[in-house]
């Protein structure tokens, strides 16, 4: 498969480009505080969308006391669904809001991967949404061992998996490999899905960075799956990267150092 490679950069090293290039020691201040003012409005925006849909659809509905029941019925279904996402996008943010960037020396464990792929896949979450799909599972005979939080390490392969099965057409093909080789450890997602772009590849792990909003917002998604994922694999010293062909599928990666 011939695929474009992006390589997302960290925000130190932006940060540190930003000061290089301008030769200013406030730059990486006003970058920080430019980044923070459009996550704030960013998270605002996608906030204030659903709530004016709960509020469209109730103060409709209160104005129409004759509504019929299958009316009413459809408009309560919206609230509950518009809520759901909310809730979603709320979790989501309060799981980025308390991440610093570093694991919390209490949380670390030695993680046997080998299991905890095979505890991942079989996650009710991820059987159904892996329900038209064929998911495989490759695992080397080896047990692999890392230190790192369990439950975060979760988190960032669901959230890769999720996505592998949503973007994946029915009687597609996802694949989980967990691959050791001399001085590193691979997992890697693999699908047959639909793509991304060459031109959205490098923003793609930015925070509620969608290629196609209206077919993610309809598919559950919040934008943030991708940038949790990436931050939780950059606490844990290792790197994320994606390789993608439009019509073809894509392979998230997944890098630890051998120490
Ligand atoms: P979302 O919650 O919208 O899925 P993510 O941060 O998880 O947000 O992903 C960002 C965007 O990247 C998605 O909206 C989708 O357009 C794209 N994407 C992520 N994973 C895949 C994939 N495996 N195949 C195709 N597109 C993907």
């Amino acid at each position: 498969m011939v695929m474009a490679i992006a390589v997302p950069l960290t925000l130190g090293a932006v940060s540190l480009v930003g000061w290089w290039l301008g030769g200013l020691a406030m730059q990486p201040i006003r970058y920080t505080y430019d980044r923070l003012q459009r996550f704030t409005s960013d998270a605002s925006h996608e906030l204030r969308a659903p709530l004016a849909t709960i509020l469209s659809n109730a103060q409709v509905g209160l104005m129409s006391p004759v509504e019929s029941g299958q009316t009413k019925h459809a408009r309560l279904e919206k609230i509950a669904e518009t809520a759901k996402s909310m809730n979603r996008l709320t979790t989501d943010l309060l799981f980025l809001a308390r991440q610093s960037g570093r694991l919390d020396s209490n949380s670390i464990r030695s993680i046997h991967l080998n299991n905890l792929l095979k505890e991942t896949i079989s996650m009710p979450s991820i059987q159904s949404v892996a329900q038209q799909v064929t998911l495989k599972l490759e695992l080397p005979e080896e047990n692999i061992l890392i230190k790192g939080n369990p439950d975060l390490l979760t988190q960032a392969i669901v959230n890769l998996l999720t996505n592998a099965c949503k973007y994946t057409l029915p009687e597609g093909m996802v694949w989980v490999r967990l691959v050791s080789q001399y001085h590193r450890i691979l997992i890697q997602v693999e699908d047959t899905g639909i793509g991304i772009p060459a031109t959205d590849l490098p923003h793609i792990f930015e925070r509620f960075y969608r290629v196609d909003s209206e077919r993610s917002r309809d598919r559950g998604g919040t934008g943030l799956g991708l940038a949790i994922a990436y931050q939780i694999i950059a606490a844990h010293g290792g790197h994320l990267t994606v390789s993608s062909q439009v019509g073809k599928g894509s392979l998230f990666q997944i890098e630890f150092p051998v120490i």
